[in-house]
């Protein structure tokens, strides 16, 4: 019997990188997952896998996200996906802040106003919304726009535990540091472009975390298996950090 056993669980974003990892291990501890991603050849190596289910989702479409919890059903719902733009409050152009407000903070509010209704008649549910450390717990360098995005998840995440409290359902997010995954990669290269070499750009990455390392994604998918299962039962409304002592 599976931690999860008995479970069904919709993540988006799972194509790669945390939601990748999120959802296997959710399907390893025995939830029946529907594994989401606006982009359907980074779902195909997950298909046919034991406990998954994957399905074109694009959480910037009112449309596709209802058909997708509709036919997912979810018990537990991670909200993975998200956008992190680089720069500060002056490159900020109100093109770039509709998008990453879009998609890192009105697409959890679609996916929620879709999973709450069959979570309500069921009495329980699971809600992870995907935060950062950067939010309001710290700000980092040239991170302007995803730093007030992955904040207001925060604030979106204690008004919805306050309000569904008492019917069964929990919401809580998640504010990784840096992690391992293919856009995290984008970054360094990016990073690298700018200062000529990639190795500087990487130690320059690495070298602000006090571990000496940046985390693995499976790191991060073992809070979102805690936070969807029964163990975590007492904890709503939270901000659960995991960074690897960089806030601290
Ligand atoms: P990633 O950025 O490498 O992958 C993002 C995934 O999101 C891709 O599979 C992409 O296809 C999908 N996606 C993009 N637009 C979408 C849409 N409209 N609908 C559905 N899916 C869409 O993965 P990651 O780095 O693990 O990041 C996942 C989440 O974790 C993001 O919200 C990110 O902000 C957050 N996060 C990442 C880190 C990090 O260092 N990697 C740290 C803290 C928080």
């Amino acid at each position: 019997m599976g931690r999860l056993t008995g479970k069904r669980a919709l993540v988006t974003a799972a194509g790669q990188g945390i939601g990748r990892a999120s959802a296997l291990a959710m399907a390893a501890e025995g939830a029946q997952v529907f594994a989401t991603d606006v982009n359907s050849d980074l779902l195909a190596d997950l298909a046919g896998r034991d406990g998954i289910e994957t399905a074109h989702l694009d959480v910037r479409d009112r449309a596709s996200v209802k058909a997708g919890v509709s036919a997912a059903q979810p018990d537990i719902l991670f909200n993975c996906a998200g956008y992190v733009h680089h720069g500060t409050v002056q490159d900020a152009s109100d093109d770039d802040l509709d998008f990453a407000f879009d998609l890192n903070v009105r697409s959890m509010v679609r996916s929620i106003q879709a999973a709450l209704p069959g979570m309500l008649d069921r009495g329980q549910g699971s809600i992870i919304n995907m935060s950062s450390a950067v939010s309001s717990i710290i700000g980092a360098p040239n991170r302007f726009i995803y730093g007030a995005t992955k904040a207001a998840v925060i604030g979106l995440t204690k008004s919805v535990a306050v309000d569904y409290i008492t019917k069964g359902i929990r919401c809580n997010c998640i504010c990784p540091g840096t992690v391992e995954s293919p856009s995290w990669h984008d970054r360094v290269a990016a990073l690298g472009e700018e200062m000529g070499s990639y190795d500087a750009a990487l130690e320059a990455f690495v070298s602000r975390q006090p571990m000496g390392r940046v985390a693995a994604p499976e790191e991060i998918a073992a809070l979102v298996v805690y936070l969807a299962s029964d163990e975590s039962a007492f904890t709503t409304g939270q901000a659960h950090v995991i960074d690897g002592g960089w806030s601290g």
